[in-house]
């Protein structure tokens, strides 16, 4: 598209607004849900069905960095240490994967973090350790 300018219809600039709108509660509830959810996990979960309900009646995708942080079966809210396990592991001949399971329902669901499909969990390469004979070397 670059310089060149594009026109919306009344109707899909009222759209666009909505769909900002809805972002920024969905951003709200997200990190409340994240908050919350040691204390109140009940309370956790019904603030992500409403973000969840929100993002489909307005139309908008779930934004990446909270995708994987929902569980893809009983669709309750993951937080590390409380309700959700994370290990990193290696398909032989295949992707890397990042694989969360969550601990409310057992459901385990597996997202490769190489490649360029998955720009959103490309911080996972950089926690890897590049030289591990300098850490032993510490102690
Ligand atoms: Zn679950």
């Amino acid at each position: 598209m670059g310089k060149s300018r594009r026109y919306y219809s009344k109707r899909q600039k009222r759209q666009k607004i909505m769909q900002q709108a809805a972002l920024e509660r969905i951003d709200y509830f997200f990190n409340q849900a994240n908050i919350i959810i040691s204390n109140n996990p009940t309370l956790a979960h019904r603030y992500i069905e409403h973000a969840r309900r929100l993002a489909m009646a307005t139309k908008i995708n779930i934004p990446p960095k909270y995708r994987h942080q929902i569980c893809h079966h009983c669709k309750h809210w993951l937080k590390a240490g409380v309700n959700a396990r994370y290990r990193l592991g290696q398909m032989k001949n295949y992707a890397s994967y990042l694989a969360v399971t969550c601990l409310d329902c057992g459901h385990t669901t597996r997202y490769p973090y190489k490649g360029p499909a998955c720009q959103h969990l490309k911080w996972i390469s950089s926690l890897q350790p590049k030289n591990p004979e300098k850490k032993q070397n510490r102690n």
